[in-house]
Parts: structure tokens; sequence; C-alpha cells
């Protein structure tokens, strides 16, 4: 069997692992020129979890992840307002990495059989009925016997196959960026701690990186999904009166090119697949930022994918099988991610309010346990994947 895995973020990397491993020749295409290196932090939990200790690859992500203990909470003038334990935030095991991080784990897993393309994007798509021919910006073609999309939010396979995004795109109602910089100073000071702004309309949250760096990322409320012409100037008016490090930060803008930013959507799909072409991660499950689950499904969906079409004859029906294992999960998250938003970034200084105080209840050490316990019943979809717990016995490294 021969596929083209179209992205090689964390769903392309994970999937054109696992198929190279059970024989299928992959090439994987990656629009960018070279591997990503601005990012931001990832909760990495769950099924993403699940798939990396199944992949062997948890030693590995160990190296490069992080090991924040807490969060903490301050207002617009930097007074502590709450800190809850980031066990509590996300129970069961985690671990906190860099997307780039990631990435690079999983890419350096990357078995030699697989063609990997920098700088290559599909520009047309030909349904051939039991194959699929997928012609490139550098006008070269292949036949193969599937596609997969993997290729996020804004994807361009599906645009190619299933149709414009304007029909798949449900906006949250928030924009997001994130961007990182150097400064040994103000990394020492936030050391050890994920610091988030409690604060109406606007969330900024700050953590230390490794080699002096600082990482931001924001999301913010806006009517119009549009994104701006140049984020670092809509990022300054959109944060100024901020007090605390706020204008420190604001002042170590990179340049637009450098910051990621983008508007907060889920991807709606009655269908993932469509003849020899499917679609896995964000391209056809986007569950959002604010369920902070997105790259545990990307990996975890991509997982199931292969695992069907290593286990079932018909790529038709290994096809169908990975949608209907994998929808049900992902809808639930999605769900989570719709109310969440309320949450994270309160709409009125009544929701801050009423938000500071349920933090604090939270601490009180009952209440604690209470949370906990029901948190944990909640966060295990991975449970529900028969294949993923399986496979978690039989699966060899890379
Ligand atoms: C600020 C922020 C914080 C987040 N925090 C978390 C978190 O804590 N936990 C969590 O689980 N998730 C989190 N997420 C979500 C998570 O990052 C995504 O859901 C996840 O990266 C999706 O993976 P993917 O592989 O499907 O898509 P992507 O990561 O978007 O990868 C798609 C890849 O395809 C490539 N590509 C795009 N178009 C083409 C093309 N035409 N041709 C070739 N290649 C192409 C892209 O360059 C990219 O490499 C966060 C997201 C944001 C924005």
């Amino acid at each position: 069997m021969k596929a083209v895995v179209c992205g090689a973020g964390l769903a392309g990397l994970t999937l054109a692992h696992r198929l190279s491993v059970v024989g299928v020749e992959v090439v994987l295409l990656e629009r960018s020129p070279g591997p990503r290196t601005q990012g931001y932090m990832i909760d990495f939990l769950g099924p993403g979890y699940d798939t990396a200790e199944a992949m062997g690859l948890l030693p590995a992500v160990r190296e490069v992840a992080y090991y924040l203990e807490e969060a903490t909470m301050v207002d617009e003038r930097g007074r502590r307002r709450a800190s809850l334990p980031m066990a509590l935030l996300a129970p069961g095991p985690r671990l906190d990495v860099m997307r780039p991080d990631l990435e690079h784990v999983l890419r350096e897993s990357l078995p030699p059989s697989v063609e990997l393309r920098f700088g290559a994007s599909p520009i047309a798509v030909e349904d051939r009925g039991r194959s699929v021919r997928v012609i490139l910006d550098d006008s070269s073609e292949f036949d193969v016997d599937l596609l997969v999309g993997a290729d996020g939010l804004h994807s361009t396979v599906r645009r190619l196959t299933f149709g414009d995004e304007s029909d798949y795109l449900r906006y949250l109602g928030f924009h997001t960026a994130a961007y990182t910089f150097h400064d040994g100073e103000l990394n020492e000071a936030l050391a050890g701690r994920f610091w988030m702004t409690d604060t109406v309309d606007r969330l900024l949250g700050l953590y230390a990186l490794r080699d002096n760096r600082v990482a931001v990322f924001v999301i913010h409320r806006s009517p119009d999904p549009t994104v701006p012409d140049d984020p670092r100037a809509a990022l300054r008016e959109t944060y100024s009166g901020m007090g605390w490090l706020v204008p420190k930060i604001l002042s170590k803008l990179p340049p637009s090119s450098e910051i990621y930013y983008d508007q907060v959507a889920q991807v709606l799909m009655p269908n993932w697949c469509k003849g020899r072409v499917v679609l896995v991660g964000d391209a056809c499950f986007a569950v959002s930022v604010l369920a902070g689950q997105g790259a545990s499904m990307a990996m975890g969906g991509a997982y199931v994918l292969a695992d069907r079409l290593s286990r079932t004859p018909s790529v038709d029906q290994a096809l169908s099988g990975y949608e209907k294992l994998w929808r049900p999960v992902v809808e639930r998250t999605q769900r989570e991610g719709r109310w969440s938003g309320a949450f994270f970034v309160p709409g009125s200084q009544r929701w801050l309010l009423a938000r500071r105080v349920m933090l604090r209840a939270v601490q009180l050490p009952i209440i604690d346990r209470v949370v906990s316990a029901a948190a944990a019943l909640a966060a295990k979809p991975s449970d529900l994947i028969p294949t993923l717990q399986r496979s978690k016995s039989t699966a060899a490294g890379p």
C-alpha cells in the first residue's frame, strides 16, 4: 500500500510513523520549508500521552518536557488572585511540552522509509476509484492508494476534496496568538509556574522555557473572525492598558511573521472520508485551544486510523471503522471546548468574580478531592478505545 500524508504536524507525523512500521510506503508532505522552531506549550495528556507511550516515545518526550507545578492567576495589576496545582487542572499522567519539541521527537522517530518532503503542498486531487492522484505545487504527481489530510485547521486537502472551509469551520468568538522571546531576568522570575491573567475579555499566559526564553500565549474575544494583517500591531492594541508584566511582554513582540496568530475555531464535518481521501487531526475535528486537547486528539486519532488500516483488509472499512471509533471521543471534547471559553476568558466582571469564588472553593481540601475524583473519571477517553489499550501491551518502539 502507498499513501501520501499531507502535513507533518502532530497528526501527520504520528500517522506516518504508525503506517510505515506496518509496511505502508509513506510520502509525508510539509508546506513549511523546514522544521518549525516557534510554538507554544502543550498540556500533553489523555490519548496523546497514551499514544506516545504505545509508540515507545515517552522517554524521549520526557527529556524535552517541562514540569510546571502550579498555575498562578494574577489580576491586571499583578495581584495574585488564585493558585492551583496543575494536577488539579489536568488530572492523570501529563507532561508540558513545547509543540516544536514534540514534533522533533516524532520526526526523529520516523523510520528511514518515510519520504519527508518540506516545502511541498498539493494543488489538485483526482479521485480514481480505488486510488487517488495527488498533484503538488512543484508539478510532481503521485498515484496512491490513500491520501490523508493532516494539514490542520485550514486544511488544503479538505478544501480540494470536501469544499470551502466556511462550510466546516465553527468560529468560537476568540482570537489566539503565541510567541517566544529571550529575557533571562523574566525567565528566572517566572520559573516553575504557569502564569495567567485573571481578566475580562482577554487572557495572557506566560511561562519560562530553557535557554532563558519566555513563552507567551493570549486568547481574546473578537466578534470578527478575520485575522488582522499585522498581528503585532493588533496584539499591542488589544493588550494595551494592562499592567503587571504586560507592557514588557508587549515590548518583546517579534515581527508579525514570527507570531503564531489565528482565530479560535472548531471543525465540524458530517464525514471525515471521501473515496480514498481521509482527514485526521485539526483538519476534520479541531476541538480548539479552549478544549486544551487538540494535540492529544490529533495523535490519538492518527494512531487509531493507522491501527484500523493495519487490521482491516478493506481500506473502505478501515476508514469507516476509524471514524466510528474516534468521532464520539472528539465530539465530547468539542462540547467541552465550546463552553470552556466562558470559563477561561470571562465575558464580564460578574463572571470573573464567580470564577474567583469557584477557584477558591476548589482549593478547600474536601472540594479538592471531590473535583479531582470527578475530573479523573471524566478525563479518560482512551479507556473507550480498545485499540489503544490493546496495542499498549504489544506496540513496538521505533
Ligand atoms: C495557543 C495554543 C495552545 C494550545 N494548547 C494545547 C494544549 O495545551 N494541549 C493540546 O492537546 N492541544 C493544544 N492546542 C491545539 C493543538 O496545537 C492542535 O490541536 C494540534 O497541533 C493539531 O495537530 P494537527 O497535526 O492536526 O495540526 P497542526 O498542528 O496544525 O499541523 C498541521 C501541519 O500541516 C502543515 N500544512 C498545512 N497546510 C499544508 C499544505 N497545504 N501542505 C502541506 N502541509 C501543510 C502545517 O504546516 C503543519 O505542520 C493548542 C493550540 C493553540 C493555538
